[in-house]
């Protein structure tokens, strides 16, 4: 599979880390970066094809009432939420169901909010693109070039 080549600004910090880490692992800068983008892929792949999904999201919210009205508000897909103080911050656990687009919106959401998100789907990505025609054919533009 070619390599495609492209420029991205990142802050000064954020380089630094990149370089040091990269350093420690004994990866080049890009293969570093190729290794990002796919572990982000695999945790964003779920928002890019309309689907109903499973699974937990987890945030590390600020301590204020805010997470937990914009949970409030999707509690559509929110099913169940455990929320706990841990070091002067929320953290909420959450049952996720329902349509991806509205998982992806509460996501965004929350990030705006400066939490940390991560969300697990419950379907693994084999599982999930075998039942994705959509995501097939994703994979096969891709695969196109
Ligand atoms: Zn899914």
């Amino acid at each position: 599979m070619g390599k495609v080549r492209f420029g991205v600004s990142i802050s000064d910090e954020l380089s630094r880390q990149l370089d040091e880490l990269a350093r420690r692992v004994d990866l080049s800068r890009s293969e570093l970066v190729e290794q990002a983008i796919k572990n982000m892929i695999a945790d964003y792949i779920h928002y890019l094809v309309p689907h109903d999904c499973t699974g937990v999201m987890v945030a590390l919210c600020p301590d204020d009432k805010e997470s937990e009205s914009v949970v409030e508000k999707y509690s559509d897909v929110a099913s169940a939420y455990l929320h706990f103080h841990q070091g002067g911050r929320c953290l909420e656990v959450l049952m996720i169901s329902g349509p991806s687009s509205r998982i992806s919106e509460l996501h965004g959401k929350l990030v705006a909010l400066g939490c940390g998100v991560r969300f697990m789907p419950s379907l693994s990505l084999d599982t999930f693109s075998s039942k994705a025609p959509a995501l097939q054919a994703l994979k096969r533009t891709e695969t196109k070039g």
